[in-house]
């Protein structure tokens, strides 16, 4: 199926169509150099931003893919979670447009846009298999049982992987959002310099928890491995630190991603979310994966981070089962993945 879709979920306007797997087009108008200058994301600026980016990114999306309304088959946009003003933007433009185009509409759940990234680079990856998601909010181990059915079997307590790429970055100056920078500096770095704590969560019993992580004591780490450098009047090794810190985080996902893994007879992982971008965490998984006969996919480099193709590919698993969303769907900004089919009616 051909679709049409909006992602507005958060800081980018992106609208892209896709042909089942294949990109047909891709807009991504990203926010950060308007939220930049108040050093986070206002959420009514952010709001605005996709009002007034809207309309021409749908137009590009359309004059890109060269194809006409009468050939696209659904239209979706990203519903929950995120931020309410911002999601409602992108969900009013799908369901106008599939009122005057008479299509199907169809509502997503962002993470699960995330999930099927993997489907752009992998034209016959198919359920079950595990999804190691490492985005900005969230840090998760999911059992893709098949579309629509999701369990969550690990998860970080605290900050989110990207998260702690990002306060990392900021602690160390680096500007936001931080993944990129350090992945770049991490490169030309000793990642042996500093030993770092990879975050493991203590069981009650003794041990270790297999699949939880926790990454706020490793990003303390880090702030006080720089303010002991500075109290001792050193130069902060800023490659160094940045490599150290990578590799921690990369060993610690990996871990846990093939224990579970393993645990569970699983034999593909399929990575996605905007640390899937990072060249750490791509080399240490894929040599661990080959050592233990697993298969690890990740999505295209470009659509790690927020896009609406992601959306597009979700959206077309769930419109070649059946599913459609109702007219009357709203947005919200929580919405746990177990509650993705609350978003559908079947056809018929
Ligand atoms: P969520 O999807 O959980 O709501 P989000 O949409 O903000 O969060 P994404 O767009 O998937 O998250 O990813 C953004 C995050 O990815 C940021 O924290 C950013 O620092 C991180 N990131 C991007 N590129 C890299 C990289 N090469 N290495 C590490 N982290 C990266
Ligand atoms: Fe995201
Ligand atoms: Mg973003």
């Amino acid at each position: 199926a051909i679709v049409l879709a909006i992602e507005t979920s958060c800081d980018e306007t992106a609208v892209a169509i896709v042909n089942n797997r294949q990109v047909e087009s891709s807009i991504i108008a990203s926010q950060i150099p308007v939220h930049q200058q108040y050093g986070g994301v206002v959420p009514e600026v952010a709001s605005r931003q996709h009002l007034e980016t809207i309309n021409h990114a749908i137009a590009q999306a359309m004059d890109q893919a060269k194809l006409s309304w009468g050939e696209i088959d659904g239209i979706a946009a990203t519903c929950a979670p995120g931020l309410v003003g911002a999601l409602l933007v992108g969900l009013t433009a799908a369901k106008t447009l599939a009122i005057l185009h008479k299509k199907p509409f169809l509502g997503v759940h962002h993470l699960e846009g995330h999930i099927y990234a993997t489907y752009l680079s992998e034209p016959s990856l198919e359920p079950p298999f595990l999804s190691l998601l490492v985005s900005g909010g969230h840090t998760s181990l999911i059992y893709v049982k098949e579309c629509g059915r999701y369990e969550t079997l690990g998860e970080t307590r605290d900050d989110a992987a990207g998260e702690a790429f990002d306060k990392v970055a900021r602690l160390l100056n680096l500007g936001y959002p931080g993944g990129p920078v350090i992945d770049k500096l991490a490169q030309q770095g000793d990642p042996q310099a500093f030993t770092l704590p990879e975050g493991k969560v203590s069981l009650p019993g003794g041990g270790y928890h297999r699949y939880d992580g926790s990454f706020s004591g490793l990003k303390t780490a880090v702030l006080r491995l720089v303010q002991q450098l500075e109290k001792d009047g050193k130069e902060v090794p800023v490659a160094d630190v940045a490599a150290s810190f990578q590799q921690t985080v990369a060993r610690s996902l990996t871990k846990r991603a093939i224990a579970c893994a393993l645990d569970y007879g699983l034999n593909t992982i399929a990575v996605g979310g905007g640390v899937a971008a990072n060249s750490g965490l791509r080399k240490i998984l894929q040599a661990a994966a080959a050592e233990h006969n697993l298969r690890v996919l990740f999505p295209p480099m470009k659509f790690c981070t927020d896009n609406a193709a992601m959306i597009a590919c979700a959206a077309a698993e769930h419109l070649s089962l059946g599913h459609t969303s109702p007219m009357t769907l709203g947005v919200e900004s929580r919405l746990a993945l177990t509650q993705v089919m609350k978003l559908y009616q079947s056809a018929g």
